[in-house]
């Protein structure tokens, strides 16, 4: 199947990085939409989507530049929640109160959208770095069902189980979460930098040329969390073991 975008050309799947920051809409960036779209041409990724914090962008600026680039260039929003960040797609804008989970899952509802509970475990498992973390006391790493009952995961359509910036720990528990409550599994690098880029990434069945489609795909859970693209172009699928696409 021939994929649209950037054309990663190693099998019949479509590779998204749904998790960036750039210097125009995340302070702690520095990286721009233009070198992300340069970037993603270079490593052979289907489709970048752009999530500033709590900002949702104007994706019309830099379309043209996307599409002579060749990429297909998506936006979601990073928003902080009273549980944490969650992506948000399908949204046009923030809108005061999805600070609080249960409204912004009544807006996304509103407008047809996804949501997605993205690193759910960074520093939440390692007792020396709950100080990030407000003091909580840390989850079990050997057990899933108490953190697995968290209101979060009652209010979102996907798990980042794999995130760029996240301890391979803080993924795999994320991965076992989502299994246990049969939650749709997504990657982002979560990236700040351009070198970082497309290290994780989603991969879809099916091209996902809109928003749109992306959210139909996630929320049908047709996609996966796969790595591997920065290394040999190879991706694997993670937590399927031997599962080299
Ligand atoms: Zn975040
Ligand atoms: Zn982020």
């Amino acid at each position: 199947m021939a994929l649209s975008g950037s054309g990663h050309r190693n099998g019949p799947y479509f590779t998204i990085d749904l998790h960036l920051h750039t210097s125009r809409g995340s302070s702690d960036s520095n990286v721009s939409p233009q070198q992300v779209i340069t970037r993603a041409r270079e490593i052979g990724i289907s489709a970048v989507c752009i999530t500033e914090h709590d900002h949702m962008w104007d994706v019309q600026e830099v379309q043209d530049f996307a599409a002579q680039a060749g990429v297909v260039l998506l936006r979601g929003m990073e928003v902080t929640t009273e549980v944490g960040h969650v992506g948000a797609f399908g949204l046009d804008r923030y809108v005061g109160g999805i600070y609080r989970l249960k409204e912004l899952r009544r807006v996304a509802d509103d407008c047809g959208g996804l949501l997605i509970a993205n690193h759910p475990f960074r520093y939440r498992l390692d007792p020396k770095l709950t100080f990030f973390n407000n003091h909580e006391e840390p989850f079990d790493p050997n057990d899933v069902s108490k953190a697995a009952e968290q209101m979060v995961f009652s209010l979102v359509d996907a798990v980042e189980v794999l995130n760029g910036c996240c301890s391979e720990e803080e993924n795999r528990f994320a991965l076992e979460v989502a299994r246990k409550l049969g939650l749709a599994e997504v990657a982002g690098s979560d990236s700040h930098s351009v070198d970082s880029v497309g290290c994780v990434c989603t991969v879809l069945e099916a091209p996902a040329l809109s928003e749109r489609a992306l959210i139909d795909a996630i929320k049908a859970a047709r996609c996966g969390a796969g790595r591997g693209l920065l290394h040999d172009g190879n991706i694997t699928l993670f937590g399927v073991p031997n599962q080299a696409l």
